[in-house]
C-alpha cells in the first residue's frame, strides 16, 4: 500500500534494528484518511471470505479492525489485555508474551461476542513474532469460530510471525512488508 510506505518512510522512526515506532499515525496520533484506506484495502482482499467479525487487540488494533469492519458491516470484538486471570466461565483467556514489553498478559474474550457459526477476520497493526496473532487464534478456535484471515499493517519480514502463521495454514495479508531496520534504513521487500 502506497500511502503507508510512504508515511512509514516519512514518518517512521527506527528504536533498534528490530523495533519501529510509528506513534505519530498509527499507535498514538491515528491518521483517519491512513485507516480509511486500510480498511479498504483489507475489505477488498477478503471480501470473498463471508466474513462475521472482525477481531483486534487493544489498542493499536481498533482504528484499523473499525475500518474494516465498517467495510463489512460487521461488528468489531476488542480483546482485552488483563495482568490477571479473571475466575469466571464467560471468558475464554491465554497468555501472551508482549513482543515491545517483555511482560506477559492474558488476552481475553467474552464468550458473549463470539460464536462457532462466525468467521474471524483478525487485524492487528505489526507482525513480529506472532504471539499476538497465535493468541487470538487460540481464543477463537477454542470457542469453536474459524479464522478466515489475518490482516497486519505492517510486518516485520524479517521476523518469524509470517511462516508461523502460514505453516500453520492461516491466510496472511500485510499492508507493508520490511525487509530489514538495520544501519539505520528501512527497507522494503518488494
Ligand atoms: P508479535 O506478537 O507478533 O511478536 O508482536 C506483535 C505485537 O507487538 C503487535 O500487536 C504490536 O503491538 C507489538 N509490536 C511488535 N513489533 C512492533 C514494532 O516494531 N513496533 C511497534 N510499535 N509495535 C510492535
Amino acid at each position: 500500500m502506497e500511502l503507508l510506505k510512504k508515511m512509514i518512510l516519512e514518518n517512521g522512526h527506527i528504536i533498534n534494528e528490530n523495533v519501529l515506532k510509528v506513534d505519530s499515525f498509527i499507535n498514538h496520533q491515528v491518521s483517519p484518511s491512513l485507516m480509511k484506506e486500510i480498511g479498504s484495502e483489507f475489505y477488498n482482499y477478503f471480501k470473498d471470505n463471508k466474513i462475521t467479525k472482525i477481531i483486534t487487540i487493544e489498542s493499536s488494533g481498533i482504528a484499523p479492525a473499525l475500518m474494516t469492519a465498517i467495510n463489512f458491516n460487521v461488528p468489531m470484538v476488542i480483546l482485552k489485555k488483563q495482568t490477571s486471570s479473571i475466575l469466571n466461565e464467560n471468558v475464554y483467556q491465554t497468555n501472551v508474551k508482549s513482543f515491545t514489553k517483555n511482560t506477559t498478559y492474558k488476552l481475553t474474550l467474552s464468550k458473549d461476542y463470539i460464536s462457532k457459526e462466525d468467521k474471524i477476520l483478525i487485524i492487528d497493526d505489526f507482525l513480529a513474532s506472532g504471539e499476538a496473532a497465535k493468541g487470538a487464534i487460540k481464543l477463537i478456535e477454542n470457542a469453536g469460530a474459524e479464522v478466515s484471515g489475518i490482516g497486519i499493517i505492517i510486518e516485520k519480514s524479517f521476523q518469524s510471525g509470517r511462516k508461523t502463521l502460514e505453516d500453520q495454514g492461516y491466510r496472511l495479508y500485510s499492508l507493508a512488508r520490511i525487509k530489514s531496520l538495520q544501519n539505520n534504513a528501512i527497507e522494503f521487500l518488494d
